[in-house]
């Protein structure tokens, strides 16, 4: 990896760096995740986000595409942004644990998630966001010491690095299982979730 410098650094600086890193990451076979990829995942977004979103790992559509969160599950997702008046665009910088997509969509192995960390760390260094969103187990696993379901302690904030604030929330293709919109149901309480995340940038 190149030694990098990640604060005090301008927009254009910050951009030319993530450019470089992507670059670095397309050509990586640092674990054995890259002998089935079509293209590297890097990321979505704004790279001066307020908000970063941990995925777990691409999938076949992000695979192919070099894009996170484009398949069903993304597309729910962008749904769920849209009704809550989050803009993808602007508002979130997306990525992975993991850049590269595991055969099958399995979870990620640790030692995948490991040899991957580098790039994960980078890219909240570089990004210093205000809220990190842990979507799913996966994302929750890599950044928090806990063995607790997602069921548990979805919705609720936790201290993160560079002093921002973490709220693990249920990935889209749970939801995609679970179709209820009754109250105390997934669906509504990712809703609920995205309105106090809204409350937390917006102070
Ligand atoms: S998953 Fe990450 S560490 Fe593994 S080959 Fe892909 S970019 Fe490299």
């Amino acid at each position: 990896m190149i030694e990098i410098k990640t604060e005090n650094i301008s927009f254009d600086e910050k951009v030319k760096i993530l450019d470089q890193l992507k670059e670095v990451c397309s050509q990586c076979t640092a674990c054995k995740l890259h002998e089935g990829r079509n293209n590297t995942v890097w990321s979505d977004g704004n790279p001066n986000a307020k908000i970063m979103l941990i995925g777990e790992a691409p999938g076949h559509n992000e695979d192919m595409r070099g894009v996170p969160f484009v398949g069903r599950a993304g597309q729910l997702l962008d749904k769920f942004l849209e009704e809550h008046d989050i803009s993808r665009k602007y508002d979130l910088y997306i990525c992975n644990t993991v850049k590269c997509r595991p055969p099958e969509n399995r979870v990620p192995k640790p030692e995948e998630k490991d040899s991957c960390r580098k790039y994960l760390d980078t890219q909240i260094s570089l990004i210093r966001p205000k809220v990190i969103l842990l979507c799913g187990s996966t994302a929750v696993q890599s950044m928090m010491e806990t063995k607790l379901p997602i069921s548990k302690i979805r919705g609720q904030w936790f201290d993160g690095p560079f002093g921002a604030k973490m709220m693990p929330i249920f990935h889209p293709s749970y939801l995609l299982r679970n179709h209820s919109l009754e109250e105390g149901s997934p669906r509504w309480l990712m809703g609920k979730d995205l309105e106090e995340i809204k409350k937390v940038i917006n102070k």
